[in-house]
């Protein structure tokens, strides 16, 4: 299912972001602004990442260590923009503090599907990594991984938030696939990237860094950029394509896996 990204909640985000001088997005100092507090609490690693929560006139951010969302870590700060969505975005907010919006847990890389979900991570994207800045950044670099990681690295973003980012509004088309257990979880890539399908749909390709790591029982973790026929990668390959490659960086943990493909 595509989600069209809005152009007023980007606006909204990045008007925010804007404001300070920091690449690095300030969340304390918004949260200080709007008066919000923010409980950081061992919620188990079953349940959410984080959820709002409207209750006798305030809002109240909640967010589990158990799942890694620890103060300024990277995946907390992009839990808590994503919280933030939640409270700055009107019909998120109103429909919170009407009772319309049940208080809902918010799981990473869970939520594509869900169209406040998918806003509110839009709304933490350009809060996190507003695009002039962010497209600043990147210049006219030639596109490797080390892209990716030194854009990271910068904005205090993890590396798939970043090439989220990057798939957006980067300088070169790129594809970002997710994986677990041989099985892809979610894939998104840049509008002019040239092929649309995977060749096998919900299962990895088997000639690929990350299909070599699922398929070859995954001793060690993979971190490496290789090259890769599009035509052992993706459907609809046309007679002139076939001799068409690209790279595909992956990295690896236990059970997952992501890959960054783009074409020299
Ligand atoms: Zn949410």
């Amino acid at each position: 299912m595509i989600k069209k990204n809005s152009p007023r909640i980007k606006r909204l985000a990045e008007y925010i972001a804007l404001q300070f001088d920091e690449k690095i997005t300030p969340l304390e100092r918004i949260l200080e602004d709007e008066n919000l507090d923010v409980f950081y609490d061992n919620y188990e690693c079953d349940t959410f990442d984080g959820m709002t929560v409207y209750d006798n006139g305030n809002f109240y951010i909640h967010l589990n260590i158990d799942k890694h969302n620890h103060p300024g870590s990277d995946r907390g700060r992009f839990t808590l923009a994503h919280e933030l969505g939640h409270y700055f975005i009107d019909a998120h907010r109103i429909g919170l503090q009407k009772g319309l919006l049940e208080p809902h847990p918010s799981l990473t890389n869970q939520k594509q599907y869900y169209t406040i979900e998918h806003e509110a991570d839009y709304f933490a994207s350009c809060l996190l990594m507003p695009e002039l800045r962010f497209r600043n950044d990147i210049g006219n670099k030639k596109f490797s991984f080390k892209v990716i990681d030194y854009l990271k690295t910068e904005y205090k973003v993890s590396r798939t938030a970043c090439a989220l980012r990057f798939a957006d509004i980067g300088n070169c088309p790129i594809l970002v696939v997710y994986a677990e257990k041989n099985i892809v979880k979610w894939k998104h890539s840049s509008d002019d990237f040239p092929f649309k399908w995977l060749i096998n749909d919900n299962i990895v390709p088997l000639y690929t860094v990350m299909g070599d790591y699922f398929n070859n029982n995954h001793i060690a973790e993979v971190f490496r950029t290789e090259q890769v026929w599009a035509i052992d990668c993706f459907k609809y390959v046309r007679d002139e394509d076939v001799q068409r490659k690209f790279y595909e960086h992956c990295i690896t943990y236990k059970d997952s896996a992501l890959s960054i493909f783009w074409e020299d």
